[in-house]
């Protein structure tokens, strides 16, 4: 046997689940298509994570929060939710969240960096790159990897964390939920003119969602959802026609806003795989729930999954017992499911009812941030889902 696991993907999910196994001294390959300088410097890509609690606290117990300077990590600290205009918004008070702030906000490519820098140094951890896995098969005690290079790789555990439209899942026969919202997201990031006082604003206008989320000083980012037949109205927008219109739509409360950064395209399929395991395999990240960023849970859900399941792997191998076998793998799917499914869901479905503009949808939506606004147990409820601060 070449290894005890290989991780195909050396996304921020992969990398992260590398780096919670490496002090076991488990023998882990990790496998990535990419190249090493991408890996070390990766571009920035317009994505600012919006992190929970839960994920402030694993990111720190692996190190990889204090490789991410100070400067680079903006507080959420209260959260506005509005519906067709900026008036009566639903609030979200970080006050009663019982934490000085409901979450933080770090760019993607900080994160990777970090995740990278964080497993690199462990000698028991290979990171491959520059190689692309292009097959994988499973016996009953291993399973085994084919690469481009006709190269052939075994491990006692293969853990896919290949994204949303992982290839190795399909092989693997495991089926997945997929929803096209055809809807694409246009993120980027603005300089204002006044302070933000760290609130973040998600805005359901009938067109378009717009949430702008605040960065440190007076930056903030903003993500567009839009009909894909209609992403070209906000992308051949010149970066003038673009802060005019944004400073618009937020009626002027941030002064003028003005694009600092190029605009990011990103499609939105949403899915769910059946299962998150088969047979000497399992699946993390986006491979397992590829979530609508709405809700911002996405490396959330990438991150404590990836832990679930190496606290489970390693329960097993501290004990010397089949840290590949079937009932370790479904303790990590259930529990991974239970955590998911519902936001999953939850998220679609507020995603559907805020796509439409009939009459019952407006109704609907009233309603709902009516039950918010003034029902307040479910507004907690909506509020510890969202940061994870209960976790
Ligand atoms: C606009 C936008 C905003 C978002 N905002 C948030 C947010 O606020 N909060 C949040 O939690 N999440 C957010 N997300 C989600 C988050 O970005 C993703 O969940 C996360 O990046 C997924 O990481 P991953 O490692 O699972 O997958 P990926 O980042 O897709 O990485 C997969 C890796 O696998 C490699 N790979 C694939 N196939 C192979 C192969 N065959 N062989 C070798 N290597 C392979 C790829 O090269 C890649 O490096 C957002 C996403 C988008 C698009």
């Amino acid at each position: 046997m070449d290894h005890d696991i290989v991780i195909i993907g050396a996304g921020p999910a992969g990398l992260s689940f590398a780096r919670i196994l490496a002090d076991t001294g488990m023998n882990i390959l990790l496998i990535e298509k990419q190249s090493e300088k991408i890996l070390a410097k990766p571009s920035y890509d317009g994505r600012e994570i919006a992190l929970t609690h839960l994920s402030h606290k694993i990111m720190s117990q692996t190190g990889m929060w204090d490789r991410i300077d100070d400067k680079n990590i903006s507080l959420i600290k209260d959260a506005k939710v509005l519906d067709g205009n900026l008036e009566n918004p639903l609030f979200f008070d970080h006050q009663k969240s019982g934490k000085e702030n409901l979450g933080f906000m770090i760019s993607n490519h900080h994160i990777r960096r970090a995740a990278y820098e964080v497993t690199k140094p462990y000698k028991n951890v290979k990171i491959m790159t520059d190689v692309e896995v292009l097959n994988v098969e499973t016996k009953a005690v291993s399973g085994t990897v084919a690469l481009k290079s006709g190269k052939k790789i075994s491990a006692k555990l293969i853990v896919a964390a290949d994204s949303r439209f992982s290839a190795t899942r399909r092989m693997m026969g495991i089926p997945t939920a997929m929803q096209d919202f055809g809807r694409t997201c246009v993120v980027c990031k603005v300089k204002l003119d006044r302070d933000h006082d760290n609130t973040a604003y998600e805005c359901f206008f009938y067109d378009r969602t717009l949430a702008v989320l605040p960065l440190k000083g007076r930056y903030c980012s903003v993500v567009i959802t839009i009909a894909t037949k209609d992403a070209h109205l906000v992308l051949d927008q010149t970066p003038q026609e673009f802060g005019q219109e944004i400073t618009k739509r937020m009626e002027g409360r941030f002064g003028k806003m003005t694009l600092d950064t190029e605009l990011f395209p990103y499609p939105l399929v949403g899915t769910y795989a059946d299962k998150f395991y088969a047979n000497r395999y399992a699946l993390i990240g986006d491979a397992a729930v590829g979530m609508h960023p709405v809700t911002a849970h996405g490396f959330n859900f990438g991150l404590r999954g990836a832990y679930t399941l190496a606290s489970e792997i390693k329960a097993a191998y501290e004990l010397g017992l089949d840290f590949g076998a079937e009932d370790v793998l479904l303790r990590y799917h259930t529990t991974h499911c239970q955590t998911t499914l519902p936001m999953y869901l939850g998220t679609n479905a507020l995603v559907g009812l805020y796509t439409k503009s009939t009459p019952l949808a407006k109704m609907a939506r009233r309603t709902l941030l009516s039950i918010g606004k003034y029902f307040p147990p479910a507004r907690r409820i909506i509020m510890n889902q969202l940061t994870e601060a209960a976790s």
